[in-house]
């Protein structure tokens, strides 16, 4: 059985928000990774079964590896489709803010949705959530949005509702934003719901394959580059870090996705509790800094405190705007800003 985790109160608003909206557009944050893309087509899928006329409106690109979940295709872009992009937005009754907590995270979108006058349900786990949402469902403990979808889904009293292309959606999510269960993934419901997900139908097997055995060969090079070439390692701070700069990642063919996951490669080290990963970033003037920790250390605190950024305990990012030897010079700050910490994790 399911702990009810969202309050009754919530789940009885959200159904009332769904039951009064005819079109509704769910948006999610940039550069949407496997959970946000996961959460927004898991919901797509169920809303269609009842009847809803649904668009997934994103800031930017996704990574090739989420293109084959059911109704992907039919994503829109904002960067591409601004017009239609709008149109949709001023035209929905419902808005859905899946998987990020302040307007910010959604970049470019940002605007129109602060615009829009219809009502907002939010679904995130994200820490400190911003107050811009008539309904917030917000639990941090939970470690992917997909899960939350699939529990809001099932208290609103509609399991059976949920297709085998919806399942496959937030098992993916849930698969990607645990590392393929591999952390934040000891809450036995989580392997509940995977269970009730199987009953549905879905090949978690599959799944896994298509999402992590999709590198290029450019990405499987760049692995052994940056492991080989680049990675610095501090034992004494038990932490690492690889940085990358746009000339190198032309060398490899970079595209977008290429670099997620490297970070976690130094934490494989016997001793290494964080990890940083600092890239160029190949659109705007900026660095965009990925950090990693294991156990209690707090890599969040690092992102709000040194990098204009956030997230999770163990997995946090921002953003630099300067050149790369600052923001080396930074991580190296930060690490003896936290030295005790970082030692006695
Ligand atoms: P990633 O390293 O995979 O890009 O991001 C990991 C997590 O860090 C994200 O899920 C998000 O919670 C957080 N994060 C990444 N970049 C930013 C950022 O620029 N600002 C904030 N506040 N959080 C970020
Ligand atoms: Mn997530």
């Amino acid at each position: 059985m399911l702990e009810k985790v969202i309050l009754p109160a919530n789940i009885e608003r959200a159904s009332e928000l769904f039951d009064e909206a005819e079109k509704i557009v769910i948006v999610t944050h940039v550069s949407p990774d496997g959970d946000a893309i996961g959460s927004s087509l898991g919901l797509l899928h169920f809303l269609e079964t009842q009847g809803k006329t649904v668009h997934v409106v994103v800031p930017n690109a996704f990574p090739d590896f989420l293109r084959w979940l059911p109704g992907a295709k039919d994503i829109v872009r904002y960067d591409r489709y601004r017009d239609f992009g709008n149109q949709l937005i001023a035209g929905a009754d419902l808005i859905c803010c899946l998987d990020f907590n302040v307007l910010k995270r959604i970049d470019i979108v940002a605007p129109a949705v602060e615009k829009a006058t219809c009502k907002k349900l939010l679904v995130d786990h994200h820490l400190e959530p911003g107050d811009f949402c008539d309904v917030t469902i917000s639990h941090p403990q939970i470690s992917s949005t997909s899960e939350l979808v699939f529990r809001l889904i099932c208290r609103m009293g509609y399991f059976e509702d949920i297709t085998m292309e919806g399942a496959q959606c937030i098992y993916t999510g849930m698969m990607t934003d645990t590392g393929g269960f591999t952390f934040n993934s000891n809450d036995r419901q989580i392997y509940f719901i995977i269970s009730e997900l199987l009953s549905k139908g879905i090949d978690k097997d599959e799944i896994y394959r298509r999402v992590f055995h999709t590198y290029s060969e450019g990405r499987l090079r760049l692995m052994g580059y940056v492991l080989y070439e680049k990675m610095q390692v501090f034992p004494q701070f038990r932490s690492a870090l690889i940085y990358l700069t746009k000339e190198e990642q032309s060398k490899f063919h970079y595209v977008k996705g290429d670099t997620e996951g490297l970070v976690n490669l130094p934490l494989q080290m016997k001793g290494i509790c964080f990890s940083a990963f600092l890239r160029e970033d190949t659109e705007k003037p900026m660095i965009k800094v990925s950090l990693r920790s294991e156990g209690k250390f707090p890599c969040n605190q690092v992102a709000a405190e040194f990098f204009n950024g956030g997230g999770h305990l163990n997995a946090s990012g921002g953003e630099f705007y300067g050149t790369m030897d600052e923001a080396v010079e930074l991580f190296k700050q930060a690490l003896v800003r936290y030295e005790d910490q970082l030692l006695k994790n």
